[in-house]
């Protein structure tokens, strides 16, 4: 595309986002991304036969609101797939063994007497500059806490969550309406990266993959974007749509007081690797995830919500620096199969934020140092690592600089 009216840096949900608003309101938009593939964190690991499981972000809500918009504007409404009675079949896995729940379940886990002592005294204390671990330990106690809610919380952003904000920016959890005309959580056809693929179909978007950017500064027309691959790329308008990290790099030479707020927050990894087993290998009971309780990985998600007659998909989300030897051992001695039986094995490492209980006051300061430079910032580290958080960042970036 030659003289696009904005650049996005980075094609993970955030910056298709931004571009889907910028393409319907008629301007030219140009999407660098450094992977071969976009969606960052939405990653659809598809099979040539159509089989799919998520590789990485699985489940959406229908309180996502602006994703449900998107997915009205782009037609895909009309083809949300509701998630099977698996969805709500979950295991614990501790010393080897797996405690097989469901939501109501879970509650009969906790220590009573632990709950009683403590419940009262929780009641009364607000979320407000709390850790996740200090609100609830405070509340069901601190037995409570470690044994059944820190590994749900560390499976849910694919990290320890014990220190993340209880409430506000950077919280996992916020209260959000429903729209009860949708199942509760769904699914597209090809997976989630449905979106994501089609947000690019609009003719206005552009998106070359396998561009990383280097830098960014202000020019007389607006911004000049430079990649590693030597490039030098005008716009009047940009948005930075990358990883923090590679936000803050991008950004240190010319706006180097945003670029220093942004390295406030802290940083976690992941690796992920996914596979698919034939169903008649896979004794497992059929569930949505298997958290387990100190083992090398977070979570084990499965395609299970969305049955498929001939395969099974899952995707361990594994601690950083485990061999990959060590990973598919594990894989196979939790489903009970051997390697032979694993059909392709695909893996991601990523980087995701770390919110701490202080992260409003970092979202606070990276915006007072936006204002001004005309850039539009986004991404998982704002307001929360969730699909819907980032959707509502750019939404707002889009609105700020267009309204
Ligand atoms: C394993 C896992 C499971 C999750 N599950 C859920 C879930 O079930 N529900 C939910 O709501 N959320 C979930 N999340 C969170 C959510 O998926 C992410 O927070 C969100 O998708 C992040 O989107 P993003 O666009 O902000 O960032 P990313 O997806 O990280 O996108 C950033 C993009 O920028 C690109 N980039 C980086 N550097 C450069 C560069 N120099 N130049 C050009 N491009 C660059 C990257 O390659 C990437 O494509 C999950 C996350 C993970 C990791």
């Amino acid at each position: 595309m030659s003289n696009p009216d904005i650049i996005v840096i980075g094609a993970g949900i955030s910056g298709l986002t931004y571009a889907w608003k910028a393409a319907r309101a008629g301007r030219k938009v140009l999407i660098l991304e450094r992977r071969q593939r976009i969606g960052g964190c939405i990653y659809s690991y598809r099979f040539d036969d159509g089989y799919w499981y998520e590789l990485g972000a699985h489940t959406v809500y229908n309180s996502y609101s602006e994703l449900l918009q998107i997915a009205e504007e782009t037609g895909l409404a009309d083809r949300l797939v509701q998630r099977g009675p698996a969805r709500v079949h979950f295991g614990l896995l501790k010393n080897g063994s797996i405690d097989w729940l469901t939501p109501p379940k879970i509650l009969l886990r906790l220590n009573w007497l632990e709950t009683i002592l403590h419940a009262p005294f929780g009641f009364l204390r607000s979320k407000r500059n709390r850790s996740l671990e200090q609100h609830y330990s405070g509340f069901l106690g601190p037995r409570n806490f470690r044994r059944i809610l820190s590994p749900f919380f560390a499976a849910v952003p694919s990290q320890c969550a014990d220190g993340f904000p209880a409430e506000g920016p950077g919280s996992l959890f916020k209260k959000r309406e429903r729209r009860k005309e949708f199942p509760r959580s769904f699914g597209f056809p090809g997976g989630l990266q449905a979106v994501c693929d089609a947000i690019v179909t609009n003719p206005n978007i552009e998106v070359r993959t396998g561009v990383t950017v280097s830098g960014l500064s202000p020019v007389p027309e607006g911004f000049e974007v430079r990649t590693e691959q030597g490039e030098s790329i005008h716009a009047p308008a940009v948005a930075v749509a990358a990883t923090h990290q590679v936000a803050a790099s991008i950004l240190q030479d010319s706006y180097k007081d945003l670029s220093d707020a942004i390295r406030h927050i802290e940083t976690a990894s992941l690796e992920s690797l996914g596979t698919r087993i034939h169903r008649d290998k896979c004794s497992l009971p059929e569930c949505a995830f298997i958290v387990p309780v100190d083992d090398i990985f977070f979570s084990a998600v499965s395609r299970d919500p969305f049955p498929d007659p001939v395969w099974r998909g899952f995707a361990f989300h594994f601690r950083p620096g485990v061999e990959y030897e060590q990973k598919v051992d594990r894989i196979c001695s939790l489903l009970n199969v051997s390697p032979s039986d694993l059909d392709v094995l695909a893996g991601q490492n990523l980087t995701l934020p770390a919110p701490r209980v202080h992260h409003a006051a970092i979202v606070a300061d990276i915006d007072r140092n936006l204002e001004n430079t005309g850039i539009a910032l986004m991404g998982n580290y704002f307001m929360g690592l969730a699909i819907e958080d980032c959707i509502a960042r750019a939404t707002s970036e889009w609105q700020r600089l267009n309204s």
